[in-house]
């Protein structure tokens, strides 16, 4: 019987998790989960139908998910599991992993006859409840076809390139979303300087071209709302800038305004909190131009 294994049950994990096992049990199939804080395992198996695990016994598993902060993480959890791994295998990383470490990973895995995937989602975690996570997938495409059925947390699935390129993309997105949220709350910090009411000024750019994921949704509900609830941590945002500037490094590319924005947002994590909401970002520039985003 083909055996599913998530590991990683974080914000995302949990619920990601959660899809598998309703679908594992509706297949047939068997869903294991295994957490760090294995407390979290055992409530996942208690609410969900799926069995927690220890990490040898998940590595039998024919198609394992991880979903852990970065890449280093993974490779920690890949060498307890190395010797225990099934021969045909495949590992489908959800991480918003760096592509730099995908080759090591994949070498590993080759050895033991197991095939690794780069598979990190966008959508945030009220996407992960959904489970319309958009999937962007990099290696073989044809061990991407034999787990896509598996995929049960996906809304939309892309397969992106070879192995790495998952990896990339998702950077790209982050540091994308990095650069709208960070320019907008420059933008807004002007503006609240000059009097302007921020609702206001809010309502007329999310109907005008300077409009983005960042001013329709996230600055509307969390900053001027005060509320920065903590669904996706700055120090996970920052990391994500980080590897797109990495990145642009490796292939020798130019994208300052990457860069800067990666350089803003490591500062941001110091100064305001790596485990702070993305969002608290604004804070550093709250303190850059004394004013409060309200
Ligand atoms: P969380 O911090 O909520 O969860 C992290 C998970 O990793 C927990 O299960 C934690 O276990 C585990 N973990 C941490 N350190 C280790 C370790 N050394 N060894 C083993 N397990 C460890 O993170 P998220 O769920 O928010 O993020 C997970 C990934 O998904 C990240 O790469 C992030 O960038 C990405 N992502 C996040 C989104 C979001 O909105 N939050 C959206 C899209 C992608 P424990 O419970 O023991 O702490």
């Amino acid at each position: 019987m083909t055996t599913l294994a998530f590991l990683g049950l974080g914000a995302m994990g949990d619920p990601m998790a959660a899809h598998l096992a309703r679908y594992a049990a509706a297949s047939g199939l068997t869903a294991h989960v295994w957490n760090r804080t294995d407390s979290k395992a055992q409530a996942h198996a208690r609410a969900h139908g799926s069995s927690a695990v220890t990490l040898e016994e998940a590595a039998g598993a024919d198609v394992i998910f991880t979903c852990l902060p970065t890449s280093a993480e993974v490779s920690e959890v890949l060498s307890v599991m190395e010797p225990h791994l099934n021969r045909g295998a495949v590992w489908v990383d959800c991480t918003s992993g760096h592509p730099q470490a995908a080759p090591a990973q994949r070498e590993r895995l080759a050895a033991r006859g197991v095939t690794l995937l780069d598979a990190p989602v966008s959508g945030g975690t009220a996407g992960a409840q959904a489970g319309t996570l958009t999937v962007m997938v990099g290696g073989p495409a044809d061990a991407l076809e034999a787990v896509r059925p598996h995929l049960a947390f996906a809304g939309k699935v892309v397969h992106v390139g070879q192995s790495g390129a998952g990896f990339a993309v998702k950077a790209v997105n982050n540091a994308l979303l990095g650069v709208t949220l960070w320019a907008t709350g420059e933008g807004l910090a002007v503006l609240a300087r000059a009097g302007v009411d921020l609702g206001a000024a809010l309502d007329v750019i999310n109907a005008s071209s300077g409009r983005s994921n960042a001013s329709q949704n996230l600055i509307g509900q969390r900053v001027l709302t005060r509320e920065f609830p903590a669904t996706f941590a700055l120090g996970l945002l920052a990391k994500d800038a980080g590897i797109a500037a990495d990145l642009t490094g490796e292939v020798r590319g130019s994208a300052p305004l990457l860069a800067q924005t990666a350089a803003l947002l490591r500062a941001a994590e110091r100064v305001v909190g790596a485990d702070e909401d993305h969002t608290a970002a604004l804070k550093l520039i709250e303190q850059m131009n004394d004013v409060e985003l309200k």
